[in-house]
């Protein structure tokens, strides 16, 4: 990456560890994401990836249960800026600052947008851990599921309940 991506006449990453970083951070990006997609197949849950789900604005949800009305989120700490993991860059300073602060506000604007659309939105961090982070998203979907279900035929909660095991996206 050269100088010249940054955006305007602001600098980009000025040193080779911070170009290294830029690359590590655009993969680990989407590690946690994968991982967790991995994880929630695994566990029989089935879901669309990079739904765009807002008419308004052109963004896209990670994980997508449309069924249920779930999407989730899954960030990363160093892009998204998380409160843990927030590492100050000794060099532009600046321009890593504010171009977290823009994903964060527009992140914080999408997940708005989505729930008074009636999404459920999980964030999932990049730091959290795959199993505790699916069983939160799994906890999600089969209980909207099962909730969904219920309230469309109560009689039928412990079909319900049973068709919930295998959930499927469809
Ligand atoms: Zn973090």
């Amino acid at each position: 990456m050269s100088s010249k991506d940054g955006p305007g006449a602001s600098p980009g990453p000025s040193s080779e560890a911070a170009r290294k970083r830029l690359r590590q951070q655009a993969t680990r990006d989407t590690a946690p994401e994968m991982a967790l997609r991995r994880e929630l197949h695994r566990r029989g849950l089935r879901y669309r990836v990079h739904v765009r789900l807002l008419q308004e604005v052109r963004r896209t949800s990670d994980i997508v249960f449309r069924r249920a009305g779930v999407a989730v989120d899954v960030r990363g700490c160093w892009w998204h800026g998380c409160d843990d993991h927030r590492p100050a860059p000794r060099a532009n300073r600046d321009w890593w600052f504010q171009k977290r602060e823009r994903n964060r506000s527009r992140d914080d604007d999408t997940l708005r947008r989505l729930e008074a659309e009636g999404w459920r939105v999980l964030v999932v961090w990049e730091h959290e851990e795959i199993s505790s982070a699916a069983d939160r998203v799994e906890l999600a979907v089969r209980g909207c599921v099962i909730k969904r279900q219920a309230a469309e035929n109560s009689a039928n909660f412990g079909r319900a309940l049973r068709g919930s095991r295998r959930y499927r996206d469809v």
